[in-house]
């Protein structure tokens, strides 16, 4: 199935019975059920060590599940290997805490990497980008305010800016799905403010499926059109975040 083809409302990304457990063990996803639509924005809340990120990182094989089945796009995300991952990773772009750039590349250089995904063969260890590889990644960096930027090191950017040269990485690589692992833990509040409305515009005005965690419930509530309640690897809560009553807040949170 062509993601570009699904209509908003059909189901993007389908997860059934999946489970984590950790050589060590440790079962950090149990039996995990969840169906997201296209076009939603979801916010997954749960306390440290609640299985968050391991979702997460599943949906794209960051992490790789031990058992149950990842249905991205009508495609079956658990299997793939090869050139069907690399496809996979293109089409679900992600954000990271520590923004995962390369401190002492360019900012352009850094967001063309979003461009990897459509190299093969050499072109993939002496990556070429061509003139509309840079002209999407500045059309990136314009649309994120950071235009001027471009031909700065990375690691000269404060936080809320690095975090925006990642989102405009994620943007170049034309995703139809956004993940994002605490975006804003590292950042200060009204940073992560500026970050969290950035996430949201994206994904009303391109129709991008969001999945972000967050650990404070306040900004889950204010984004979410969905929020999905973890604990101890166990999705304990699914619903708007009108529905997170106190009885909800201390099922997740205790
Ligand atoms: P969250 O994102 O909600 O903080 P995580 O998904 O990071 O939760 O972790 C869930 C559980 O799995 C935690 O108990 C964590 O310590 C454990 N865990 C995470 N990564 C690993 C790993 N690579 N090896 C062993 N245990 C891990």
């Amino acid at each position: 199935m062509n993601p570009t083809v699904l209509e908003k409302g059909a189901t993007q990304i389908e997860v059934r019975k999946l489970s984590k457990v950790y050589p060590n063990g440790l079962r950090a996803l149990d039996n995990v059920n969840v169906t997201i639509k296209k076009g939603e924005f979801v916010v997954i809340i749960g306390s440290s060590g609640a299985g968050k990120s391991t979702f997460i990182r599943s949906i794209n094989r960051l992490v790789q599940p031990t058992s149950g089945s990842i249905s991205i796009n009508g495609r079956d995300a658990m299997a793939a290997s090869g050139s069907d991952l690399r496809h996979l990773r293109r089409d679900v772009a992600m954000i990271f805490q520590q923004f995962n750039l390369v401190k002492r590349l360019t900012v352009l250089r850094n967001v063309l990497m979003g461009r990897l995904g459509y190299k093969s063969g050499l072109g993939l260890v002496y990556p070429v980008f061509n003139s509309t590889d840079v002209d999407m990644a500045l059309a990136s960096l314009e649309r994120l305010g950071i235009a001027e930027k471009a031909y700065i090191r990375a690691d000269q950017l404060s936080g809320g800016q690095q975090q925006r040269v990642a989102i405009a990485r994620a943007l170049t690589q034309e995703p139809s799905i956004m993940l994002a692992d605490e975006p804003v833990a590292s950042l200060d509040p009204e940073t992560s403010i500026v970050v969290l409305d950035i996430l949201k515009r994206i994904n009303q005005e391109d129709g991008i499926t969001t999945v972000v965690n967050l650990h404070q419930l306040d900004l889950a509530k204010e984004y979410a059109d969905r929020v999905l309640g973890f604990k101890g690897g166990k999705l304990v809560f699914e619903g708007s975040p009108d529905e997170i009553t106190r009885e909800v807040y201390e099922r997740v949170y205790r």
